[in-house]
């Protein structure tokens, strides 16, 4: 059962437009007034709705986030990678054709850098995906540690969460972002977690949460996370969902 019901939409970019795929400066209006209604809609339920945002972290953009934070009174803010360097959102079906061509080593180098440097900004309560650089299944053939371990020692220092996300279990890597081996080092490092499905369809809110559940007991989790107004409370995970 959703104990909480977060809304995160992309956030908008300073300069625009940016991409296809976020909502502008101009749309924030219209979506405080819709996360408003879903509010007083779902109180017949009792059921609290957060509002957040899925911000990209890129190089220097401290003061862009710095900027949407005051804009409004956020339950928390999501950092996430999208982005390797100024212009490749590395994530987007329509670069498939240039993943055979790289380097994999050094692609997944350069996104655990980015990550690292994300959770040393301090910017965010959640770190987004961890590991969403796998996506379309462009794995290195090597022990995937080196790449897991710099990232993780700098998510433990900034106290920030992570998310389980289940939308990875739909993409071509078939597994939930982060891994198993991601998971179970987060774990041995005390980062807190948060459970997302990453809904981008109302059929996929909450989908594979029983398959997470197991995931995350397996890992020795025992607790995950919800925040209101930035403050961060953690609950105790279910011994088993309904
Ligand atoms: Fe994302």
């Amino acid at each position: 059962m959703l104990v909480e019901y977060g809304i995160a939409d992309h956030a908008p970019m300073p300069n625009e437009p940016f991409d296809d795929w976020r909502m502008a400066q101009a749309d924030l209006p219209a979506y405080f007034a819709w996360i408003e209604r879903a509010r007083i809609a779902a109180k017949k339920f009792d059921l609290p709705i957060r509002c957040g945002l899925e911000c990209d972290w890129l190089p220097g953009c401290a003061a862009w986030i710095n900027h949407l934070r005051s804009l409004h009174d956020w339950d928390y803010l999501i950092g996430s990678v999208h982005y390797l360097g100024d212009s490749w959102d590395f994530d987007n079906p329509k670069w498939l054709g240039k993943w055979a061509q790289l380097d994999l080593t050094e692609t997944w180098q350069s996104y655990f850098n980015a990550y690292a440097k994300m959770a040393e900004s301090q910017l965010f309560e959640i770190l987004g995906h961890p590991d969403l650089i796998k996506k379309f299944g462009y794995i290195p053939d090597t022990e995937l540690v080196q790449f897991y371990d710099p990232a993780i020692e700098a998510i433990a220092k900034s106290g920030a969460c992570i998310e389980l996300n289940t939308a990875g279990w739909h993409k071509p890597c078939k597994e939930a972002y982060p891994s198993e081996q991601f998971l179970q080092k987060a774990r041995a490092a005390d980062i807190p977690l948060v459970v997302s499905s990453d809904a981008h369809a109302p059929s996929h809110v909450g989908r594979d949460f029983k398959r997470a559940l197991s995931l995350l007991k397996s890992v020795g989790y025992t607790e995950t996370q919800t925040f209101q107004r930035g403050e961060r409370r953690a609950i105790k995970l279910p011994t088993s969902i309904g």
